[in-house]
């Protein structure tokens, strides 16, 4: 293996927008679930190590992290890649800051940068504050997550809040200069002794003068939107090879477990385009998956040789609250998991080798039924959304996992094509 870039995501689906972004800029890459007990049998440019790490206590989220760094080091990569949510999610307990840290301290370094900007994602930075969209973080809703609250949108202020080293800024005027002056105010920021520098970024291009500035950085964290200038320092431009992947055979299947307002939208355009779909009632569900697998495969048997079918319980917000109310959210929720996962398991067993999940939980349920350990990441089908290639406890399967409100409203019909 000639990993050269090694990362760590503190959640799956965003470990995935990272990957896709470093593949487009010419990285082949995988991306593993958890870290690996020994070295990858693959050429690839860089790896994803995807944690769950973003909201656990930050005592565990760092020991995680170096177990991954360890991992990646033990392979070889020349820089490591923190990377955490466009909307810097966290809390002054953590985990960006703590992890961050440590990080830095096993790695022997006394300055990074940090900054969650992801301009293709509405995600942007200016004097260090961040912008959802057209509004401050702190008004775009995400002040009232039930985990991470957002309600500080200046990065500097969020970032020193949860961490011992001094924090910093580069600012718009010095990232318009390009990588010389970035470097130049690196070097005179450390002389002031800080150790941690939020750095503003509007545009592409900005990431883009910002990439050479990090060539050589033990340490980078940011959001995915950073990766865009990394590849380049390692002489890697896009091409159409990083985001190859072996050729699709077999059945295809959907299976949808998010209630986002856009997978609400796929799964009505489905259906309205005529698409063979099966919901699932949670309160028909017990703990139990071996009545549903059967009933739902009894339907689907027949049908899948037709073209995609479809097994989802998407449900509109009444609904869900009355389930919620009946079930408790988490019972429900756990119940739905459970379900979907063992219904994507026996799709790959009876042939199914073309799979959309739908649903950020609903992924990381399916993907562990399907006994998937790392998946090679291959072209983009919407904006951080790609198709991978994996191996599984039923064989070698593609699969596209989507996060609930990613994709546009035709993706569960449009998906196929980016295999074709
Ligand atoms: P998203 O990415 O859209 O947030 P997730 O899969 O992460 O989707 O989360 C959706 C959660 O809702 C899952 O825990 C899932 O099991 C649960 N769920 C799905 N359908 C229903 C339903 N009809 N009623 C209650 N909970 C549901």
């Amino acid at each position: 293996m000639t990993m050269v870039l090694g990362c760590i995501a503190d959640d799956f689906t965003g470990a995935t927008d990272l990957a896709n972004n470093l593949v487009r800029s010419g990285m082949r890459v995988v991306q593993t679930i958890g870290v690996p007990t020994g070295a990858l049998n693959v050429e690839v440019d860089a790896v994803v190590v995807a944690l769950k790490s973003r909201t656990t206590p930050a005592a565990e989220a760092v020991a995680q992290s170096l177990v991954a760094l360890r991992w990646l080091q033990a392979q070889g990569a020349q820089q490591i890649y923190f990377k955490y949510c466009s909307t810097f999610d966290s809390t002054p307990a953590g985990n960006i800051g703590p992890v961050t840290e440590a990080l830095m301290d096993a790695l022997g370094t006394d300055f990074t940068i940090a900054t969650p900007a992801f301009p293709d994602n509405g995600r942007t930075v200016f004097k260090g504050y961040l912008f959802a969209g057209n509004v401050l973080l702190n008004e775009s809703g995400m002040q009232n997550h039930p985990l991470t609250p957002m309600q500080d949108a200046n990065l500097v202020r969020v970032m020193q809040a949860q961490t011992q080293r001094q924090v910093g800024l580069i600012d718009y005027t010095v990232v318009a200069r390009g990588p010389q002056a970035i470097g130049e105010r690196i070097a005179a920021l450390r002389v002031e002794g800080v150790g941690v520098a939020i750095v503003d970024a509007t545009s592409n291009d900005d990431l883009l003068r910002l990439g050479p500035a990090l060539k050589g950085m033990p340490l980078v964290t940011a959001g995915s939107g950073v990766a865009i200038g990394l590849p380049a320092n390692w002489g890697l431009v896009p091409s159409s090879t990083a985001s190859q992947l072996p050729p699709a055979q077999g059945l295809r299947a959907i299976v949808s477990g998010s209630c986002s307002q856009a997978t609400r939208r796929q799964v009505a355009h489905f259906k309205a385009q005529g698409g063979a779909a099966l919901a699932l009632d949670p309160l028909q569900l017990t703990g139990d998956t071996e009545p549903v697998v059967a009933k739902v495969m009894a339907w689907a048997q027949p049908l899948l040789s037709q073209g995609p079918v479809l097994v989802y319980s998407t449900a509109e917000p009444e609904a869900v609250k009355a389930i919620q109310a009946r079930l408790g959210a988490a019972t429900a929720g756990a119940l739905v998991e459970h379900a979907l996962a063992a219904v994507a398991r026996a799709l790959a067993q009876a042939g199914v080798q073309q799979l959309v999940v739908a649903g950020g939980e609903t992924s990381g349920a399916c993907v562990q039924a399907l006994g998937i350990t790392q998946l090679q990441i291959g072209p983009q089908i919407d904006p951080g959304v790609p198709w991978c290639h994996a191996h599984g406890d039923a064989g070698p399967l593609h699969l596209t996992l989507k996060s609930g409100n990613f994709g546009t409203e035709d993706f569960f019909t449009k998906a196929w094509a980016g295999l074709a």
